[in-house]
């Protein structure tokens, strides 16, 4: 019986890491086609760099590494900049991309948009790949065991499909890819508490304190409904099922996935929708928990400032995707993946 244990144990480690690495992503999943036409004029796309943060120099050093799953520029983030750690092995059109540095930091510049100073501390590489092998427009994986600092990858693909940032589908992208870091971060989680220990909500990466806004909306919104939430995530008919039945609970579709996502989701369309809403259902009672948060609402009015969000009528730099109208945002992504997109 104690030898059994003894090799239960170890498989058991095994098995969680598989879980745990396989799952380190989230991404946005978007679909290659239907490229959104009417952008509202940003995509100064094309040539000359705009960039003064980027000083790339773009020729090959021979014995490259190749990336994984479209890796193209692997890039440092300090403060306002960028500087690259390195370049992956790339080929054909990732190579065009890898050269095209004024589209890399056109990017940055509009996650700088999105993410101030004080958050990007959290924000320790920046990646710019291809997504057309995984179907993913964005997403975050921790860097650091203490989730300290993460890594953000911009499918760059994505990111000029149509023109720059067409439909403000990238804006959106980012904005809900931070808002996992936002979410799942050092200052929210204890990585160190595993989930046998934890007496709070555990979104996988570690166990959330008390008071994180992951707990706070799973405590108040899922922790009722988590019984039958657990049973429908076993299939996808089921799912669809729950959904239905709990769709005043969510935002979006996408939303009902699972925690993680309600929430990146709920800050997404926190920040993207003009009016707080009245809290007549439990997807606007979401919203209203983050307007509750006066940091919250301070990186809202950060971010509409920054991407000159205002009302119709008035000029704006691009526009975003209406609140729950994204690409993605009727579709579910994998429910046993805590903040992981895959194509559905
Ligand atoms: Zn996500």
């Amino acid at each position: 019986m104690k030898k059994i244990k003894r090799l239960i144990i170890p498989l058991f480690i095994v098995l969680s890491i598989l879980v745990v690495s396989s799952c380190s992503k989230d991404e946005i999943v978007l679909s290659p086609t239907d490229a959104v036409a009417d952008s509202s004029g940003s995509g100064s796309g094309s040539g000359t760099s705009g960039g003064d943060s980027n000083s790339g120099d773009s020729s090959g050093t021979g014995n490259q590494e190749q990336g994984n799953e479209g890796e193209i520029t692997l890039y440092k983030v300090a403060g306002d900049n960028i500087s690259k750690i390195k370049d992956y092995k790339v080929s054909g059109q990732d190579l065009e991309f890898q050269k095209d540095l004024a589209k890399h930091n056109e990017i940055w510049e509009l996650v700088k948009k999105v993410v101030p100073l004080k958050h990007r501390e959290k924000m320790g590489e920046f990646l710019i790949y291809n997504g057309t092998s995984t179907g993913s427009a964005g997403f975050v994986v921790e860097i650091k065991q203490d989730l300290s600092s993460w890594k953000m990858g911009i499918a760059i693909n994505f990111a000029y499909e149509g023109s720059f940032n067409a439909g403000g589908e990238l804006a959106y992208t980012i904005i809900h890819e931070f808002g996992h870091i936002l979410t799942l971060n050092n200052s929210q989680l204890n990585a160190s508490v595993s989930q046998g220990d934890c007496e709070n909500y555990f979104p996988g990466e570690g166990c959330a304190e008390e008071s994180s806004y992951i707990n706070e909306l799973h405590n108040k919104y899922w922790k009722d409904i988590w019984s039958e939430y657990e049973e429908a995530k076993k299939d996808q008919s089921a799912q669809q099922k729950f959904y239905d039945k709990y769709k005043e609970r969510y935002v979006t579709q996408y939303a009902s996935t699972n925690p993680g996502e309600d929430i990146a989701e709920v800050f997404a369309t926190f920040v993207t929708k003009k009016e707080k809403p009245s809290g007549n259902t439990i997807a606007e009672k979401k919203i209203l928990l983050m307007y509750n948060r006066s940091e919250l609402v301070e990186f809202r009015d950060h971010i509409r400032k920054n991407l000159q969000l205002r009302g119709r009528g008035n000029a704006t730099s691009f526009e975003l995707p209406e609140p729950g109208k994204w690409k993605q945002a009727n579709t579910f992504g994998n429910p046993l993946k805590t903040k992981c997109r895959h194509t559905h």
